[in-house]
């Protein structure tokens, strides 16, 4: 991908309204001279530790640490890569994005693959239009319909039908200029074993597959017949498409699952579909296959947590372990919905009041542990000693490891009851005696900064308050001598070389030192710039290297004389300068 230049990169920011971009995920209130303060977008909080910068476009929570400029903003809040969040930036602010030189090789990939894009993109506007206006569509549209459907849910995920005839794509791509080729390529076209090109999807009600951008990169396609050969259809894998990369309705989902902290992985189209229709927009669907390791990694980056709607069936909770491994892995919170046996989300939502269930059901997700727990002794032989010991067993795999807390405490209690044993012996067995209470605090407030990291930061933030003064200083320090923190020591330099705008050349490839300069910049908007308080600041830097200085030398058992005087004549001049 070639990437876009600095200046039109520089042009999008100059050109978007932050206060507006923020303004839509928190309410904000102007605070100090220039910054605004909310509630944290990205942590549970009543009072708001929250700050941007307007002029700068940066932001910053001393809350929980969270911080960056508006492409850092938008990626973390949209779920979208720094390429994504450029473009879709720019496209708010209206401004147009110029590409950097690029080889000829590079450019001629790129526009290969917009070629197949945009054949993808048409052909499924050819599908939708298929759908609703073709006569031998009709029992399709009945066929979604009586599934509760409505057609302004069925327009937004481009569902669409494809007609039964041999060639239609194939005719209608190679009037507008497409090869077989490239049809081929974009997964669209198979070749008969007597080399004859046909339509890859015939009489099939269609799915577009995008990516988060909603750019269709194939298609789902489920059949209208018993006798039609599998019941659902994908894109082969391609150029464009592969396999068990995406999630169906990625692009429609990720906002949505980024605001309200939780994406629902259902199980198939029309599900989703309901899901959406019903004003449950955080749902995205698997396409029919086993939960992929890509598929986690894209489930974890939506929101924090997972919430698995899928069958209850046996082979559903098989599914359903599996797929927790992947995601747990990752960190993310993990519950299960638990679904009436037998009954999907389409189902549940297009009944009476289904919506209002269907919510019902998302609230009552229980823990993962909780699950697996309850499904080990649903299945257990409680009449028979050996039974209970196995239960117990299977119990103690999935407790043991887990730390002491509210939820393990009711675990234990729960399985107690269930096998008619003591609290006692089962909480033995389980692998704990007596028990703790976890507190169940999602995003811990990082911890206090120490004397020194502080002296450092308010320093560096005077800086950026009077940044000529600040940069002239900086130039003439040694920082790697008066900034004891690597972190601290890079930002130094940054705000040395960039103190006059630093947005501008935030490094996108060093997220710690990005969050730190927002952090600096909205601190720099407290603080009372004068050349005499840098005079101390700088002076307190110094007496904080002697002390390093003076560490060491008596650690090493040498003569600490010289710098204990450098030492009080340091502190002697801090207190002259403050009288
Ligand atoms: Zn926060």
């Amino acid at each position: 991908m070639a990437r876009y230049s600095d200046e039109s990169r520089e042009r999008v920011r100059d050109a978007v309204d932050f206060v507006e971009l923020v303004g839509a995920r928190t309410e904000l209130r102007k605070a100090g001279v220039r910054r605004y303060v909310g509630l944290c977008p990205f942590h549970e909080e009543r009072s708001p530790s929250f700050g941007i910068d307007p002029v700068e476009k940066l932001y910053h929570c001393f809350g929980c640490g969270e911080g960056g400029d508006v492409f850092k903003f938008v990626m973390e809040t949209e779920s979208l890569d720094f390429g994504a969040a450029l473009e879709a930036v720019a496209d708010r602010a209206g401004v147009e994005l110029e590409r950097e030189e690029e080889d000829p090789r590079s450019a001629e990939r790129r526009t290969r693959r917009e070629r197949l894009l945009a054949l993808l993109e048409r052909t499924a506007a050819f599908y939708v239009r298929v759908l609703w206006e073709a006569e031998e569509a009709a029992p399709a549209r009945e066929n979604l319909q009586a599934r509760g459907l409505e057609e302004a849910a069925l327009r937004q995920f481009r569902v669409g039908y494809a007609p039964s005839g041999w060639d239609r794509v194939l005719l209608a791509s190679r009037r507008a200029g497409y090869s077989e080729e490239e049809l081929r390529a974009a997964g669209l076209m198979t070749r008969s074993k007597e080399g004859r090109m046909y339509d890859a999807f015939r009489g099939r009600i269609t799915f577009p597959l995008t990516d988060r951008r909603g750019r269709v990169l194939g298609f789902g396609a489920r059949a209208m017949r018993d006798n039609q050969g599998p019941k659902y259809v994908n894109s082969r894998d391609g150029e464009v498409y592969r396999k068990g990369r995406q999630l169906f309705a990625v692009d429609l989902a990720r906002v949505a699952a980024s605001r309200v902290g939780s994406v629902v992985l259902a199980e198939g189209y029309t599900d989703v579909i309901a899901l959406h229709q019903a004003g449950m927009q955080n749902a995205v669907g698997l396409m029919g296959t086993a939960l992929t390791e890509d598929q986690a990694v894209e489930l974890g980056q939506l929101a924090r947590t997972v919430l698995l709607c899928l069958d209850a069936d046996a082979a559903g909770q098989e599914a359903m372990v599996r797929a927790a491994g992947l995601v747990a892995a990752r960190g993310n919170e993990l519950r299960v919905v638990p679904l009436p046996a037998g009954a999907d989300p389409a189902d549940l939502v297009s009944s009476d009041g289904g919506g209002e269930a269907m919510r019902t059901l998302l609230d009552q997700a229980m823990p993962f542990a909780r699950f697996q727990v309850e499904r080990a002794l649903g299945s257990a032989q409680i009449h028979s000693a050996e039974g209970r010991d196995a239960a117990l067993a299977e119990v103690a795999d999935i407790v043991g490891p887990m730390p002491p807390s509210v939820l393990r405490e009711e675990l234990v209690q729960l399985t107690a009851g269930r096998l008619r044993l003591s609290e006692a012996l089962t909480a033995t067995v389980l692998g704990m005696r007596g028990s703790a209470h976890g507190n169940g605090v999602r995003v811990e407030p990082r911890p206090a900064l120490d004397r020194l990291d502080r002296t450092e930061r308010s320093f560096l933030a005077l800086c950026l308050a009077t940044p000529d003064d600040g940069a002239r200083r900086l130039a003439r320090m040694d920082l790697e001598a008066l900034f004891e923190s690597p972190l601290t020591r890079r930002a130094a330099a940054f705000v040395r070389d960039h103190a006059a705008s630093p947005a501008s050349a935030l490094p996108h490839d060093d997220p710690e030192l990005a969050g730190l300069i927002a952090e600096l910049v909205l601190r720099a908007d407290d603080v009372e710039p004068s050349g005499a308080t840098l005079d101390v600041e700088v002076l307190q830097l110094e007496l904080a290297r002697l002390d390093r200085g003076i560490e060491a030398a008596r650690a090493e058992g040498a003569a600490v004389t010289a710098l204990a005087g450098e030492r009080q004549r340091v502190r002697d001049e801090i207190r002259h300068k403050l009288h």
